[in-house]
């Protein structure tokens, strides 16, 4: 199974790997806000099982946020 994490660090909350996934699994937690004061992008817990590893998210964002592993 395909895993998706995050540097949450460095996230910017831009939404650009939202759009880009073809299975709409991530979103923008706007329950969690990092140091830079963003809110930071995620995949739900009950969609991680849904995600098909291509890498279109972390291909997409800007600043190296993501990271998918197979
Ligand atoms: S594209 Fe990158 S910086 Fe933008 S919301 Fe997604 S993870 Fe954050
Ligand atoms: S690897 Fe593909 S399917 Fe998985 S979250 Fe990223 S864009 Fe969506």
């Amino acid at each position: 199974m395909a895993k998706v994490t995050f540097n949450e660090a460095i996230c910017k909350a831009c939404g650009l790997c939202v759009e880009a996934c073809p299975k709409k699994l991530l979103v923008i937690d706007k329950s969690r806000v990092n140091a830079k004061g963003y809110n930071v992008a995620t995949i739900p817990e009950d969609k991680q099982s849904e995600c098909v590893g291509c890498a279109s998210c972390a291909v997409m964002c800007p600043d190296c946020v993501i990271t998918v592993t197979r």
